[in-house]
């Protein structure tokens, strides 16, 4: 089963979205196999954004992960990867389209509130950067008969 790695960056953490966030998920059907609330250290948010460390948002990127708590988690479900960036919206909040979370939430590109995985190879490295197999719990929802047919 395919599975993506989210984070609700610290100003989602700030400004009380997890729960309605978490909540968007879960509503559309997806099965949470792995939740944690951490402090991210300036290591593992380089290596995260490893791949946007020539651009001149980089540091202030970087600066802005480390600055409080994030909630990490990884998603399962079919189509996962790709459904959880439309359940995101683009990545500039103001231009993401409302029903979105950016486009809901957000104003500032650099303030954008949530983190989704871009492309399945993308989630699985994400997956074992954030977490460790231990803290995955693989587990079938009883709801899964009226959610897939
Ligand atoms: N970002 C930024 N300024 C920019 C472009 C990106 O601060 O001009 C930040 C923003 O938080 C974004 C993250 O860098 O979410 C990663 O950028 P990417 O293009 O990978 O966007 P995403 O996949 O998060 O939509």
């Amino acid at each position: 089963m395919e599975r993506t790695f989210i984070a609700i960056k610290p100003d989602g953490v700030q400004r009380n979205l997890v729960g309605d966030i978490i909540s968007r998920f879960e509503k559309k059907g997806f099965t949470l196999v792995g939740l944690k609330l951490l402090n991210v250290s300036r290591e593992l948010a380089e290596q995260h954004y490893d791949v946007h460390k020539e651009k001149p948002f980089f540091k202030g990127l970087v600066e802005f992960i480390t600055s409080g708590p994030v909630v990490a988690m990884v998603w399962e479900g079919d189509g996962v990867v790709a459904s959880a960036r439309k359940i995101i919206g683009v990545t500039n909040p103001l231009t993401a389209e409302p029903g979105t979370i950016r486009g809901d939430f957000g104003i500032s590109i650099g303030r954008n509130i949530i983190h989704g995985s871009d492309a399945v190879e993308t989630a699985q490295r994400e997956i074992s950067l954030w977490f460790k197999e231990e803290e995955l719990a693989s587990w079938k929802s009883s709801l899964t008969p009226w959610i897939y047919e």
